[in-house]
């Protein structure tokens, strides 16, 4: 299945929907700058490994490239292309000044020491160096990829250049460049955009049932606040698996039981289930927080929520995506539900390059506003339009973008 194919239909739906000229549409189906790099490792045991990486620098019309750069044994150039896209839109979905980019390498960091690890991302830096920078292509964290990983970015550019450039990536530690908040973001951001459709629906948090797919910094702490918050997460699952309990889970008791053990499996008073069963169960709101393509033709007729909210990236193919809004079934969509995310990676660069620091508490002042109009304008053009939310945000999008385009004039 092409990733990147998905896009095509996701552009084009929109484009039909919006007056952007021919031209620009042309230029939006491909992205500007495609990187392919190969690079070689020195492994613990002396042997040599060579790994592949890319970086696709989809649009910098309406600012510096930004997105995250992840590491994972499947990554490919199809799916790269279509997570940069993907951020192009996100980032103007939310109206922050930036364009969109992504990058990968096909590795499984599980299976790498951490001085592996460390080497691997310094010798990719190595080869990024050039194409990135504060004004050029910004990464951040993705999946697998930690703010010590963006740490080490940091250093190695700065090895490279030869000046302190923390704002060379995003997602950094706190003693490292790092915002307040940053690891938060993506998840809280979500919960800005949740509480506003909640309030749509007319539904409590109390009687609300909820399934996260994904544990990492997204889906768990998502899962916690959730819990937080007082809906009842009855599922939760990471990449092994998944638990439920059609009562509620005791979200962090169930974090510390992974961490203590490795996995969910044999959390007390809960039913084993795998990731796709989770993805079927009869709850209210369903939350994939982990990779793409998991809601999709051949499952899309046993999902039961009511609502999915895309916490993951592209969890949702266009054929899913139709069959989905005949059923009424409401889709938050990646580009508006996870954009916390980038937003406070803004924040970071701002605070980088002014060399003036806020507090957590300024960072989330300033990011759920964002949020909350993000979802307002993507809800009221559905509502105006008769659209999916999807379609809507990518309307809404593209057209930012094309106006940046053609404010940039004819070349
Ligand atoms: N990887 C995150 C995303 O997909 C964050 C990207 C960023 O902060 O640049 O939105």
């Amino acid at each position: 299945m092409s990733v990147f194919t998905n896009v095509l239909k996701q552009i084009k739906q929109a484009a039909n929907h919006s007056s952007i000229p021919p031209s620009i549409f042309e230029q939006l189906k491909n992205p500007e700058r495609i990187l392919q790099f190969s690079f070689p490792v020195t492994m613990d045991n002396g042997s040599v490994k060579v790994f592949e990486g890319y970086r696709v620098q989809y649009s910098s019309a309406r600012g510096p490239y930004k997105g995250g750069l992840r590491y994972h044994p499947q990554v490919n150039l199809d799916e790269v292309k279509a997570l940069a896209f993907w951020m192009t839109v996100k980032c103007a979905v939310v109206g922050v000044p930036l364009g969109g980019s992504k990058g990968g390498v096909k590795v499984d960091p599980k299976k790498l020491s951490a001085g592996e690890l460390e080497r691997l991302t310094r010798a990719l830096t190595r080869r990024l160096a050039l194409f990135i920078g504060p004004q050029k292509d910004v990464p951040a964290p993705d999946v697998n990829t930690t703010p010590e990983i963006m740490a080490w970015v940091r250093d190695e550019y700065e090895k490279i250049v030869g000046y302190q450039e923390p704002a060379v990536v995003t997602g950094k530690p706190l003693n490292s460049g790092g915002s307040q908040g940053r690891v938060l973001a993506t998840a809280q951001g979500g919960m800005y955009v949740l509480q506003e459709l909640v309030n749509k629906l007319k539904i409590k948090p109390k009687q609300t049932t909820v399934a996260v797919q994904g544990m990492g910094n997204v889906g768990g702490i998502m899962a916690q606040l959730l819990y937080q918050a007082g809906y009842r997460v009855v599922a939760m699952s990471d990449s092994s698996g998944g638990i439920y309990n059609p009562r509620s889970l005791d979200v962090p008791a169930a974090e510390k039981f992974k961490k203590q053990n490795g996995s969910l499996k044999n959390f007390p008073n809960t039913k084993a289930i795998s990731n796709s069963k989770l993805l079927e169960l009869p709850v209210d709101i369903l939350i994939p927080a982990a990779l793409e393509n998991q809601i999709t033709d051949k499952n899309v007729s046993r999902i039961k929520a009511r609502v999915i909210f895309e916490m993951a990236n592209g969890p949702t193919t266009p054929e899913a995506d139709i069959k989905l809004a005949k059923r009424k079934i409401i889709v938050v969509p990646d580009v508006l539900a996870n954009a916390g995310g980038v937003t406070v990676s803004y924040f970071e660069m701002v605070q980088n390059l002014q060399q003036y620091y806020w507090h957590e508490g300024e960072v989330m002042t300033k990011l759920k506003p964002i949020m909350i109009q993000a979802f307002k304008q993507v809800w009221q053009r559905a509502e105006q339009l008769k659209l999916s939310l999807r379609t809507a945000a990518y309307v809404i999008a593209i057209e930012r973008i094309a106006q940046a385009i053609e404010a940039r004039g004819k070349y």
